[in-house]
Parts: structure tokens; C-alpha cells; sequence
């Protein structure tokens, strides 16, 4: 098979392999050479994991490169064995290719960079107990699992069991209906194993060893199955010539398929991934973490049955290294997952899929901390296949390119699908301005237009949604009669208030002011001089109380939140239930934004639009848009026509005009102004250096010194521009100070390696943690 990882095959004479020790340390980087003992030619390839001597201890390190020749200046002799292979070939050279460029431009050490490719569950690290002592190996290794099988022997059925022996007879009985595993049999059947094994001696039946997969989800969603459909749309049909030229020019060529919600953009990777698979190439399929739901999953089985690996978090860890065997032995060559799905061992790949493309999910938090569309662009040139980002609201860092029409050697071209299969048509969208709600002296959750509309939907027997916007909320002062939120002059991002020194903070200059008199009732808004100021915030809890008291007791209301969702398939069963009820609502957060697709919603609610709006982010307005969009596709996908209704205290604001009228350069149009008016992505590239510690004052020299190199190895650079030090939204986290300086670099640059550099050589007192995150989402 063609498209099957070649494990193990290497060329006639390999006696020194190139090896990352696995050792954490930001000054430590590079390989090492070492020699391949004649018993290890042929098991220490590239990809494998190794034990080597190194440095009087020993260490953990991956092969990254064989050859014949160790590097230069090192005299062959000198050159240590490698000990031991502790694990088969996890990724290729290609791959070990892409981790070295995901070291240098997410400035991570190499080890770290290559974590991510290696086996799921499967670590390894090295322990000396005592100075003297000897080292051992610490394995937490969750490998494959055999199971026994029974099944019926071919010329079985003469047999006929002696009267006495019913549980021989009973064992027939059950493998009538096909092959059973050993563990069920005895369950229903106790005391069964003495019968297999006399039938096993007579030649009745077989008992074999089979390689178990888990990790296989099953559904009962009826919208889980990709129906094929009768004809494509325009709009798919033109996405799909341009990935099939794509996927032929073989240079990682990129197609942004910019579809409205419902459009469509599901059947196209299907039918992209087809022609993949029948020319004998694989696919990568990423979608957010969340909506990789069971109906998602289901989609893509309907269509490619066992052809499919599903790699995401909620799985076990003996789930996730069975769906990454099965891939690595080639038995799945499509893999469906969260961003990490980019590092399964899929060599042969024809296409890689990003699915909901603007995503912040897919900008990994913790090291290395990499966006997937920035690698994914990177191993699809390096694979020479194409890459798919598909979005209703595209990043403007894929329109920007898009626009240009190339970006770092490849070609980036936008396709528009504007319109949704057989004549469903995009929802209504009004917006309901809360201000004038509050003159009316309403206290409900619930506008007089949303209420009204939640009865006449249930009257009609149809499915509501109703989302409510928390991220990051109670941080902040508002103006409940005008919705106003004090800024920073200087940086123009919303301040955050602190309660315990009584102050507004700018989270991206620093500068702090006091607010004495909050929560006196005193202080009045700076807007419009209204003295309704405070920290407005709605639970889930409380609107799904408020429904309850609104609706008839037989419509189902149905919350989905983090509390309601904690344990595995608690997402799923609340999602059955909805598909199930005669008339529901679902109440729930941001995680119900995405990739539903229940046809009979028709009222699509937002209960509080701009609270995303006030976040100090650059991406507020970005990430409003994206959400009220994304949330608002959830509307007439069936035959009824949608409705939406926006609350929010800011309905002149572009991105909720953008959304109520469907046309979104009027949220584009200002927001790419005003990003290339302060030097902000996708003009810039914006990093943050952050520093943590318990030392509160440790914390703060160390950050101020890496601030004063930068600035000494920065200020005058053209392009460049360092701001802070400053507080980190979230100055404290679990008793550790956080401070933080942001560096704006141009387009086109690389600073990695510079910002390693200045932390480097910056006085960093111990005790006191870094991290770099170059192209920063959460600041
Ligand atoms: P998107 O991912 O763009 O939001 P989906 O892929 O979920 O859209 O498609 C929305 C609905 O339209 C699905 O129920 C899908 O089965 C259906 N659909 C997709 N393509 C077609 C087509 N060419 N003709 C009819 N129905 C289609
Ligand atoms: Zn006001
Ligand atoms: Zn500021």
C-alpha cells in the first residue's frame, strides 16, 4: 500500500544516527551524533525514540537523521552508542523537518517541538535514584491491547455437544451469530473458558488474538450522516476545480473556501478527500476541539467508514495511541481531529482540511505554542499537497493573503460560496438595542422582541438556541443606560477593573487609574453621565430559570455549559436530547456557536452581544463578529426560514451591523483600518514575552530587564516596536505574578529567535518562568 508510513526501511550502510536528548532546557539546543550498534541497525531510524549517554547521565532523545557520516569535527571513534531504542519510528523526515522550523519560529527548544509528533500516551523519561544510584526508566506507556476472539471453526457444524455439556452447547449457541470476544462470553456465560477450550481441542471453534481499537464513537444523531447529494452547488463546484488544482500543483498551494454558514462546506472536503483517496493520498481533517462532536465525527464515517482515525482530547489515552496505530500502520489514511491531528503519522497526504479557520483554538497555549494554520501551510508545502481553510468568517490573516495572492512561496486563493443548497436562505437578523429595553424598566434577561418570538416558535412546535456570551466578563465597568466601557487613552483596548486596589488597568501599556468611587453609586458614566454603572453579568443558570418560567412545561429547556457538560459524551447526550424533543430550547455559551445542524431551529437568540466587544484585545471585534455569525448560521438550515435576535448595548457598532445586514465589509472595512493604523496583525506580527514567578518582585526586575534589552536591541528598528511592561490580564494565577511585554515585528520577519536571544541575555532571576508566543491570541 502506497500511502502506509515506511517504517523501518533504510538505506544499506547507517552508523550514526543525529538525536534530540529530551533534556528541558531553553540553552540546550541542537542534535547529537551517535553511533547505531550493529544490533540496532534497522530498529534506530528516523522517528524512533532512543536512550543515550550524555553528559555522565543518560537521556531520552528522538532520531531525527541517519546517515554515514557523523557531523563535522567530531572523530568517529569518540562517538558514543546509542544504548537503546525505546520506541518504534513515531514521524518521518519530513516531519522531523517541519519541527525543526517549528522550533525556530515558535522559539521552543527542539525536544519540545517534536513532542507533539510523538505517540499519544506514550512518554518516557529517564530517573537516578541517588547520586549513585542506577537510572531507570519511567515508562507511562498506554500501548496497544490484543484481545481473544472466538469464532466457529470451518466444518464445525457436525459437531453435536454431549447432553451433560450445555455450556458447549450454549458457546455454539452464541457464535451462531458471528465471532465473539472472549471477555463478552464470559460475561453472559460464566464459567465458559473450560468449554472453549475442550471445543478449541476438538477443532470446533478458533480462538485468536486480535489487535483492539478503541476510541470509536457511535451516534444517534440523524444528522450525522452526509447524505450524498444529488447535484453541488456553483459555489462547491468552484471550490472543488480549485482544490483539485490545488492538490495537483504539489507545492502546498492554498484554497480559502469562504462559505456562508450552511453553504455547504462540509461536502466539499468529503468530495476533496474522494478524489485524495482514490489517487491513493491521505487526509488531514482539523476542526475547533469543540464541535468535534459525534455528528461531526459521524459525517465523515458515513462517508469513509474505517477509513477514519478520530484524534481529539476527550479520549482516553489508550483511545487516542489506538485511532494513531491505526494510522501509522496504515489503516486509516483519513484522520479527523483537533489541531493535533496535523501530527499524526500520515506521510502520504494529499490535502489538509482546516475547518473553521479563524478559530483562536487552533493557537496552541502552552509550548510550543504554534498556530495549526501556520503549520499546516508549512507541512503542506513541505508534502507537496494542498491546504483547505474553510470559514464563514475568515481570519483577516487568510484574507490578507487571499488579497495579496501569495504568501511564503505558495499561491492563496479566496473562493466565495455565498449561498445555501436548495434555496434555504440565510436567517433575519434584528438587533434589539438594550438601552431602550432598560428605559422601559425591564428586568428580565429577555428583550419584549426576543420574548415574544421565543412563544410564537414554541407555539409552532419549532427549536430555539439561545446563546449567552461570557467570556471574560465581570472585569469590567459598564454604563447600563449607554453600554459604555472606560478605555485607554493610549492604547485604545478597554480597562479592566480590579477590586482589590479599586483601580481601571491598561492591560497593554500598564497604566493604571483609580476609581475611588466605585461602587459608590456616586460615579457616573464618562459617556452620558448615567449613574447605572457596574459589573453586569447573566448566568446560563438564570435565563434557563427565566425560560422555565416563560414557556409551557412541556417545551424542553436544555442548558449546555461548563457545569452541564464535565463529563464524557455529557456534550453529546444533551445534544441527542435536543435532536429527540417535540419543541426545545438550548441555552448554552459559546459552545454552542459552532457546527449544529438541526434544521428544525428557526429562532437563534444572543442574550448579550458586545460583552466579547470589551475584551482588551486587539481581536474583539474580530472575535464578536466571527461568534454572532457563526451563532446566527445555526437558523432555518431546513426548510422554515431563520430568525435571529442580537441584544446588545452597542447596536451601532460595525461588527453587530455587520451581522444584522449580512455584509460584512462593513465590520471589515473599518477593523482592517484601524489594524493598519496601529501597527497591529495582519500587518504586524505581535508577540508576548510573559514571566511568571511567586516572587512578586523578582517577577517584576526580570520583566523590566527583558523589556530595557529589547527596547536596547529594538528601538529605531524600523517595523519594530516593543510596548510594556505591563500586568497580565490576569496578573495573578495561582499565586504567581504575571507581567508581560508585547513586541510588534513586521510581516515577513522571524522573530523567534531574537526575542530567545534578548531573554537570554536579560538578567532573569531564578525562580522566575518565560514563555515566548510569537503571533499571541490570548495577551
Ligand atoms: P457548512 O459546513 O458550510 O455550514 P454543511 O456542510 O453543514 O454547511 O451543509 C449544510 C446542509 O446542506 C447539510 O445538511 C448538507 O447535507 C446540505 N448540503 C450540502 N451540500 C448540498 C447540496 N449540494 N445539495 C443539497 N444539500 C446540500
Ligand atoms: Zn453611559
Ligand atoms: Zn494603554
Amino acid at each position: 500500500d502506497g500511502r502506509t508510513i515506511p517504517v523501518g526501511r533504510r538505506p544499506a550502510a547507517v552508523p550514526f544516527a543525529e538525536v534530540v536528548p529530551d533534556i528541558p532546557s531553553r540553552s540546550l539546543d541542537g542534535t547529537f551524533d551517535y553511533a547505531i550498534p550493529p544490533e540496532l541497525e534497522g530498529e534506530c531510524v528516523v522517528g524512533a525514540t532512543v536512550l543515550v549517554p550524555f553528559s555522565h547521565r543518560k537521556a531520552v532523545g528522538y532520531v531525527v537523521g541517519v546517515g554515514e557520516r557523523p557531523q563535522e569535527g567530531l572523530a568517529p571513534h569518540r562517538i558514543l552508542p546509542v544504548e537503546r531504542v525505546l520506541a518504534g519510528p513515531a514521524f518521518d523526515q519530513v516531519a522531523a523537518r517541519v519541527a525543526r522550523w517549528i522550533a525556530r519560529e515558535y522559539a521552543c527548544p527542539l525536544s519540545e517541538a517534536l513532542h507533539p509528533f510523538l505517540a499519544p500516551g506514550q512518554t518516557v523519561r529517564v530517573r537516578r535514584d541517588g547520586p549513585d544510584g542506577p537510572w531507570t526508566l519511567v515508562c507511562e506507556k498506554s500501548g496497544p491491547v490484543d484481545e481473544r476472539w472466538v469464532s466457529l471453526a470451518e466444518g464445525a457444524s457436525g459437531f453435536v455437544p454431549r447432553a451433560n455439556a450445555s455450556r458447549q452447547r450454549q458457546v455454539l449457541e452464541a457464535l451462531q451469530a458471528g465471532p465473539a470476544r472472549m471477555a463478552e462470553l464470559a460475561a453472559t456465560l460464566p464459567g465458559c473458558a473450560s468449554a472453549v477450550s475442550s471445543l478449541r481441542e476438538r477443532g470446533v471453534v478458533r480462538v485468536e488474538e486480535r489487535r483492539r481499537v478503541r476510541g470509536v464513537e457511535e451516534t444517534t444523531l440523524s444528522s450525522a450522516v452526509a447524505q450524498r447529494p444529488s447535484r453541488l452547488t456553483r459555489g462547491q463546484e468552484e471550490a472543488l476545480a480549485a482544490i483539485a488544482r490545488a492538490c495537483d500543483a504539489g507545492r502546498g498551494d492554498v484554497v480559502l473556501v469562504d462559505g456562508v454558514t450552511g453553504s455547504g462546506k462540509t461536502e466539499v472536503y468529503l468530495s476533496a478527500i474522494e478524489r485524495e483517496l482514490a489517487r491513493g493520498r491521505g487526509a488531514l481533517v482539523l476542526v475547533p476541539e469543540i464541535s468535534l462532536t459525534a455528528q461531526t465525527v459521524g459525517r465523515f464515517r458515513s462517508r469513509f467508514g474505517d477509513d477514519v482515525a478520530i484524534l481529539h482530547s476527550r479520549l482516553s489515552a489508550g483511545e487516542r495511541f489506538d485511532q494513531w496505530d491505526m494510522v501509522r500502520q496504515g489503516r486509516a489514511h483519513v484522520v479527523v481531529g483537533a489541531r493535533s491531528a496535523l501530527f499524526a503519522p500520515l506521510s502520504n497526504v494529499g490535502v489538509v482540511i482546516i475547518d473553521e479557520e479563524h478559530e483562536a483554538s487552533y493557537k496552541q497555549g502552552s509550548a510550543p505554542r504554534y498556530h495549526a494554520r501556520e503549520v499546516a501551510a508549512r507541512l503542506a508545502r513541505e508534502r507537496g499537497c494542498a491546504l483547505v481553510l474553510g470559514s464563514a468568517t475568515p481570519s483577516l490573516e487568510s484574507l490578507e493573503r487571499c488579497h495579496e495572492g501569495s504568501w511564503g512561496g505558495a499561491s492563496w486563493t479566496r473562493v466565495s460560496m455565498p449561498e445555501r443548497p436548495g434555496g434555504a436562505v440565510l436567517p433575519s437578523v434584528q438587533v434589539v438595542d438594550m438601552t431602550q429595553q432598560f428605559g422601559s424598566g425591564r428586568r428580565s434577561v429577555f428583550s419584549r422582541p426576543l420574548e415574544d418570538a421565543l412563544l410564537e416558535v414554541m407555539g409552532r412546535g419549532e427549536k430555539a438556541v439561545l446563546m449567552l456570551n461570557r467570556r471574560g466578563f465581570a472585569n469590567f465597568l459598564m454604563c447600563r443606560e449607554c453600554g459604555a466601557v472606560p478605555e485607554c487613552p493610549h492604547c485604545s483596548t478597554s480597562l479592566t477593573y480590579h477590586e482589590r486596589t479599586h483601580s481601571l488597568v491598561c492591560h497593554s501599556c500598564g497604566r493604571s487609574w483609580p476609581v475611588r468611587a466605585w461602587p459608590d453609586p456616586s460615579t457616573r458614566c464618562p459617556n452620558c453621565g448615567s449613574r447605572y454603572l457596574g459589573a453586569y453579568g447573566v448566568g446560563t443558570q438564570r435565563v434557563e430559570d427565566e425560560l422555565r418560567a416563560l414557556l409551557p412545561p412541556d417545551v424542553e429547556v436544555i442548558r449546555m455549559d461548563a457545569d452541564t457538560t464535565r463529563g464524557k459524551g455529557d456534550h453529546q447526550r444533551l445534544l441527542e436530547r435536543f435532536d429527540g424533543a417535540e419543541r426545545a430550547v438550548l441555552v448554552g455559551t459559546q459552545m454552542i456557536a459552532k457546527g449544529l445542524d438541526f434544521p428544525e431551529v428557526t429562532l437563534v437568540g444572543v442574550i448579550n452581544a458586545d460583552t466579547t466587544l470589551k475584551l482588551p484585545d486587539f481581536r474583539a471585534a474580530e472575535r464578536t463578529y466571527d461568534l454572532l455569525e457563526q451563532v446566527s448560521g445555526r437558523a432555518g438550515r431546513g426548510e422554515r426560514a431563520g430568525r435571529v435576535i442580537v441584544q446588545t448595548y452597542w447596536a451601532s457598532h460595525p461588527a453587530i451591523q455587520a451581522v444584522a445586514s449580512h455584509r460584512r465589509d462593513v465590520f471589515l472595512s473599518p477593523e482592517l483600518a484601524d489594524r493598519r493604523e496601529g501597527d497591529y496583525p495582519p500587518f504586524s506580527r505581535l508577540c508576548n514575552v510573559v514571566l511568571w514567578g511567586r516572587d512578586a518582585l523578582a517577577v517584576r526586575r526580570s520583566c523590566d530587564a527583558v523589556a530595557a534589552r529589547l527596547r536596547e536591541r529594538l528601538d529605531g528598528v524600523r517595523g519594530w516596536e516593543v510596548l510594556g511592561p505591563a500586568d497580565c490580564l490576569k496578573a495573578r494565577v495561582k499565586d504567581r505574578t504575571r507581567r508581560h511585554v508585547l513586541v510588534k515585528a513586521p510581516v515577513g520577519s522571524e522573530p523567534g529567535e531574537l526575542l530567545s536571544a534578548c531573554v537570554t541575555e536579560a538578567d532573569v532571576r531564578r525562580g522566575v518562568s518565560v514563555a515566548i508566543d510569537v503571533d499571541a491570541y490570548d495577551l
